[in-house]
C-alpha cells in the first residue's frame, strides 16, 4: 500500500481501518491541494520520531507523486508547513493545532481543527 508501511520503532503504523477513515474524510482528494491523486500518503503532522501517532487528528491525506507533490513540499520546508498546520511540533497536541485544509465540499481551503474520530471543525484560530 502506498507509503503506509512504516518501520519506525517510535511511532505507530497506520492501520487499514484508520487509512480507510482518513481516505473517507478526504473524499479521496489530497487535503492540501485537492488533487485526486492516484498516489497518496498518510502524512504525520507530528512526526513519528517526535512521538506522533497514527490517529486521524495527526494524519493528512496528501498527494505524494514527485518533487512537486504536497508531501514532498511539506517535507522540504518544515517552517512553511508549520505555518499552515501541515506539520506540528512534538510538544503540541495536533487536534488543538489548526490546519489549512482543502475541502472537496467547498472546493476551497479553510482553517479547521481535526479530531481523532474523523471530525472537522472550522476555526478562527491559527497555528502558534
Ligand atoms: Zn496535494
Amino acid at each position: 500500500m502506498f507509503g503506509l508501511a512504516r518501520t519506525s520503532s517510535v511511532g505507530t503504523a497506520v492501520t487499514p481501518t484508520t487509512h480507510r477513515d482518513l481516505r473517507g474524510r478526504a473524499l479521496g482528494c489530497c487535503e492540501v491541494c485537492g488533487a485526486r491523486a492516484g498516489f497518496v500518503s498518510a502524512h504525520y503532522r507530528v512526526d513519528e520520531a517526535e512521538g506522533g501517532r497514527a490517529t486521524l487528528g495527526n494524519l493528512l491525506y496528501l498527494c505524494d507523486s514527485g518533487a512537486s507533490s504536497c508531501r514532498a513540499q511539506i517535507l522540504q520546508d518544515s517552517l512553511w508547513a508549520r505555518g499552515f498546520g501541515f506539520t506540528v511540533g512534538g510538544t503540541f497536541e495536533p487536534c488543538d493545532v489548526p490546519v489549512l485544509r482543502w475541502s472537496r465540499w467547498t472546493r476551497a481551503s479553510q482553517w479547521v481543527l481535526l479530531n481523532n474520530r474523523g471530525g472537522i471543525t472550522p476555526t478562527n484560530r491559527r497555528p502558534r
